[in-house]
């Protein structure tokens, strides 16, 4: 028996970095992974031949998708155990705010903030028919504390933040999970500041594996007593 042994769980940008290597994780460990994205190749290479992970193309800043999404995961599996609302980006061109351009700062918004909105949104339906879930939304250590020169990203971070604690509060009853997850600098396509390392106490960025455990933790039964919280994988980063 897996740590998720048979749940159905989606993860949006689970195409590469931190989503893929959560639901490689979670397959690993018995569950069945529906992984999103708006680049096809990019899920069939996480999904290679691995018969517990499926795709489905989806771009999180629209409305139509998630419904869509949602449609086929309630006709195939019937039910949806866990929903790890990953995907997002960082604005690298942002800069300071006087440089910060309205496109970028939509941008940002619409996938950092809509899309976990919008998937908690269409997911709670289906999980409170089953009496039970447990969402996971991926924000940043930039979600806790500031950081300069990316202040659309941080302050989407932060929304991330507050929509997961107002949702746990409104689902507590439905016994329906909401928790946060903060990462410092990891290692995958998204490039953030060089110089966190240096300010990071472990001195090191972080692997995306790192991180999936933390999202299997939460996705899994051992962690029942949790939500509303926010986790760290952040070598110290926020502890100074
Ligand atoms: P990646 O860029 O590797 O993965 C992000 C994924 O999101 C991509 O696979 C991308 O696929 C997908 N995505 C982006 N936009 C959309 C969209 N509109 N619709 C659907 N999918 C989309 O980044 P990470 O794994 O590093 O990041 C994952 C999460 O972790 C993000 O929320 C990020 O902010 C957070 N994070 C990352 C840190 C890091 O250092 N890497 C640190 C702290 C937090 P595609 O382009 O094909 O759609």
């Amino acid at each position: 028996m897996g740590r998720v042994q048979d749940k159905v769980v989606l993860i949006t940008g689970g195409g590469s970095g931190i989503g893929a290597a959560s639901a490689k994780l979670l397959a690993k460990e018995g569950a069945q992974v529906i992984i999103t994205g708006r680049t096809q190749e990019k899920l069939d290479n996480v999904k290679a031949d691995n018969d517990q992970i499926h795709t489905i193309q989806q771009d999180v800043t629209k409305a139509e998708d998630w419904d869509r999404v949602i449609t086929e995961i309630k006709e195939k599996y019937g039910h949806l155990d866990g929903l790890v609302n990953n995907a997002g980006i960082t604005g690298p061109e942002e800069g300071s705010i006087e440089d910060l351009t309205d496109e970028t700062f939509y941008q940002i918004i619409d996938t950092n903030i809509y899309s976990v909105y919008k998937g908690m949104q269409v997911a709670i339906p289906l999980m409170r028919e089953a009496g039970k879930g447990s969402i996971v939304n991926i924000s940043s250590t930039s979600g806790l504390v500031g950081t300069p020169d990316a202040a659309a990203y941080g302050a989407s971070k932060f929304a991330v933040r507050g929509l997961t604690q107002s949702a746990a509060l409104e689902l507590v009853d439905d016994h329906i999970r909401v928790n946060s997850v903060h990462p410092g600098v990891v290692e995958t396509e998204i490039r953030l500041f060089e110089e966190v390392v240096e300010t990071t106490p472990m001195k090191r960025v972080g692997k995306a594996e790192e991180i999936a455990y933390l999202v299997l933790y939460l996705i899994s039964d051992e962690s029942t007593f949790s939500t509303g919280a926010a986790f760290t994988a952040d070598g110290g980063y926020t502890a100074k």
